[in-house]
């Protein structure tokens, strides 16, 4: 048994079964045992992989939007260039080296990291060297100021509530004990049908649904920032871009599907974004949303094409690795179609670079 399970195992014998939220907030965050406070995830050696480990392409296109934002922003002299959970600091350290390319933006940049992880903060540490970067534990202390906001993969990783349908009414899922094992029950008590999306009122018996109020409610704060101050976000992340029923909590280890409840604190532990509730919540708290696009589509419109070509005539003996590693970030297959992005800005802000087609 995990050192976290041994906590859950004592937190539900004390406390009775608790939410599905609850599980993923303990096994990905607990301060001692939790999954991102013990280790570095990424990589080939990790459990999974993240578009910007795949290729520097990925941090450099974005960087490059960064600069364009800022130019269509009236090139303030003061920026925070913010990240949510950031990893190893492998985008931003590609963005800032793209953004070279105006440096007066670099001269007006503050960076603001939110990280959790003391494993990760270490190595972005060392990655970031040299730049003006500022460590937070949320976004609540990142101070006031013109923001462009980045989350690649972030969002995935911020805990979801989910609700079944029985045969009269929808229940919490909830992680109990049974057996001597953790296992899923519901709630005895119905979910208030006010807190239920319409669409799902009819749906059949054991179909699923998931919310996610951390997720609205870091969205809240990041639009709420950028009414005031100006700027925007941009959220990278997989997902959906209407909300939908679905059961999509899923555990990843060594680069394989695990159990979602049998090695709690040693495997990823993630959800499907919705993208429509993400939407709704920056309309909600006055910004406006661009798209969802696909990763592919924003990618292609940003230029990953002419971005590899150049990249490959100047490294021939590479050539084959990078035209590999621009189909895996652009491929309908592959991450292309499953990863899905999504701007906020002000609601009199025109679309942002890669947008000008978007919904
Ligand atoms: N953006 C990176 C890493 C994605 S993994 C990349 O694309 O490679 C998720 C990241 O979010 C990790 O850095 C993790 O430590 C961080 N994280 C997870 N939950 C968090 C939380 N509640 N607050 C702040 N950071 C969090």
């Amino acid at each position: 048994m995990t050192a976290l399970a041994g906590h859950l195992r004592r937190l539900i014998a004390a406390d009775g079964p608790i939410p599905v939220s609850r599980y993923m907030a303990e096994a990905l965050g607990h301060p001692e045992h939790g999954y991102y406070v013990t280790r570095d995830p990424l990589g080939r050696d990790g459990d999974f992989i993240t578009a910007p480990e795949i290729s520097q392409m990925f941090g450099e296109l974005i960087g490059l939007w960064c600069v364009d934002l800022w130019q269509r922003l009236g090139a303030p002299g003061r920026l925070q260039l913010l990240e949510l959970g950031p990893g190893r600091g492998t985008l931003m350290a590609d963005a800032l080296r793209a953004a070279r390319v105006r440096p007066d933006f670099g001269a007006a940049v503050a960076v603001h990291l939110v990280e959790t992880s003391p494993a990760l903060t270490a190595l972005q540490q060392d990655r970031l060297r040299g730049h003006d970067v500022t460590w937070h534990q949320s976004l609540e202390s990142v101070p006031p100021g013109t923001i462009v906001a980045i989350a690649n993969e972030f969002f995935d990783a911020l805990p979801v509530r989910q609700f079944e349908r029985r045969e009269a009414s929808w229940h919490e899922r909830l992680v109990a004990v049974r057996d001597d094992r953790l296992g899923f029950v519901l709630a005895p008590t119905p979910l208030s049908p006010k807190l239920l999306p319409a669409s799902l009122a009819a749906g059949p018996v054991g179909s699923t649904f998931e919310i996610a109020p951390a997720r609205q409610a870091v969205m809240t704060a990041l639009t709420e920032r950028i009414a005031r101050h100006g700027g925007a976000a941009l959220v990278i992340d997989y997902g959906h871009a209407r909300s939908g029923s679905g059961d999509t909590l899923q555990a990843v280890k060594r680069h394989a599907y695990h159990d979602v409840l049998s090695d709690p604190g040693e495997a990823d532990l993630t959800a499907h974004v919705d993208f429509e509730a993400l939407a709704e919540a920056a309309s909600a708290a006055g910004g406006k949303a661009h798209g969802p696009l696909s990763q592919g589509a924003f990618l292609g419109a940003l230029g990953i094409d002419s971005r590899a070509d150049r990249l490959a005539a100047g490294s021939p003996e590479k050539a084959a690795e990078i035209r590999q590693a621009r189909d895996r970030l652009v491929a309908a297959a592959e991450m292309g179609r499953l990863f899905k992005v999504l701007a906020v800005t002000r609601p009199d802000f025109g679309a942002p670079a890669g947008f000008e087609t978007a919904p």
